[in-house]
């Protein structure tokens, strides 16, 4: 079995896999790691970015579905609906604090 790695490297993190090559058979995307760097000093929110950017690359290649560019159309899609997931918790959040 043929492997070769890929990766999406960012400023701040990386996701890492390994395409196996199957003779006759649709290669598959596997042995994933998730990298971090420790050398900024970023907030909670930064963190947060980051790490569900890497989430994404992960999702997508683990699902199969990456775009033929790193943030092309399921990325941005992707990252566009957690956006607003978190737009609705943080809005939940603030009100029940209200209460
Ligand atoms: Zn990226």
């Amino acid at each position: 079995m043929e492997k070769s790695q890929k990766e999406s490297r960012g400023r701040l993190g990386t996701c890492f896999y390994t395409v196996l090559h199957r003779p006759g058979q649709k290669p598959v995307n596997a042995s994933f790691h998730l990298r971090f760097s420790s050398a900024f000093d970023l907030q909670e929110e930064e963190w947060e970015d980051t790490i569900i950017h890497e989430l994404i690359h992960y999702y997508l290649a683990f699902f199969d579905m990456n775009d033929k560019t790193s943030h092309g159309e399921n990325f941005k899609r992707m990252m566009k609906d957690i956006n607003a997931l978190r737009k609705t918790c943080e809005n939940f959040l603030q009100t029940s604090k209200e209460w």
